[in-house]
């Protein structure tokens, strides 16, 4: 049952994600992927669904998107192995169609639980289907590559990889888009520690 435990884990959020069946997905799929990572990460990158590639080794981004991707991150002056990737749906759609909103919905308790547990200070959304979690009804070109403050977060839509891929202009953008990262993530960096010296002169006023 995925109901959420006391003591989460990205561990236990990925062993329920592999036995799944709560949505129509599970039925085609080679092997679920239920994302990976930094478990520290500052920023989280959600993608739409695996595909082929991805089906058949369990891990997301592994394909020739993948690849950009990689490059995309380096772009933003980072590795890998400093993020954490997932999808909103954790299983190959067949044929690579759409996910479903009902399979959306459906997966949505994975992606939450992974939001809540990693709590990065920035999520990039990667296509229109991750980008419709934080920005419902608006269109990627309108609003591609501008940071919102979410909650305590930013959200930064990114066209997706894969149709970035193989169209010039965007390939451009995208990665322009992801070259504007070090800067958030610095203003971010900033702001936690104006913050925290906030936090601690209010602790000292309070001592005399
Ligand atoms: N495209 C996605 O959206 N996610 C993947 O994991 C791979 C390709
Ligand atoms: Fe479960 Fe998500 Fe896979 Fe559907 S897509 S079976 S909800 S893990």
């Amino acid at each position: 049952m995925a109901t959420e435990p006391e003591h989460d884990s990205l561990e236990q959020v990925a062993d329920e994600v592999r036995v799944c069946t709560r949505c129509e997905l599970s039925r085609s799929r080679t092997h679920a992927v239920p994302g990976e990572g930094n478990p520290k990460a500052r920023v989280m990158l959600i993608g739409e669904g695996p595909g082929w590639h991805e089906d058949q080794q369990g891990k997301p981004f592994v394909g020739a998107s993948g690849k950009f991707l990689t490059e995309l991150i380096g772009h933003a002056g980072l590795q890998r192995e400093d993020v954490f990737i997932t999808n909103v749906v954790k299983c190959r759609p067949p044929g690579n169609r759409d996910p479903l909103p009902d399979e959306i919905e459906a997966c949505s308790i994975y992606l939450d639980r992974q939001v809540k547990l990693i709590d990065p200070d920035v999520i990039v959304t990667l296509g229109r289907f991750s980008m419709s979690r934080y920005f419902p009804g608006e269109r990627i070109s309108r609003i591609h590559g501008q940071a919102k403050e979410i909650g305590h977060r930013l959200v930064v839509p990114m066209y997706h990889p894969a149709a970035a891929l193989h169209q010039g202009a965007l390939k451009a953008t995208i990665i322009e888009d992801f070259e504007k990262l070090p800067r958030l993530l610095a203003d971010r960096e900033k702001a936690r520690e104006a913050a925290r010296e906030k936090g601690e002169s209010a602790t000292q006023s309070s001592m005399f």
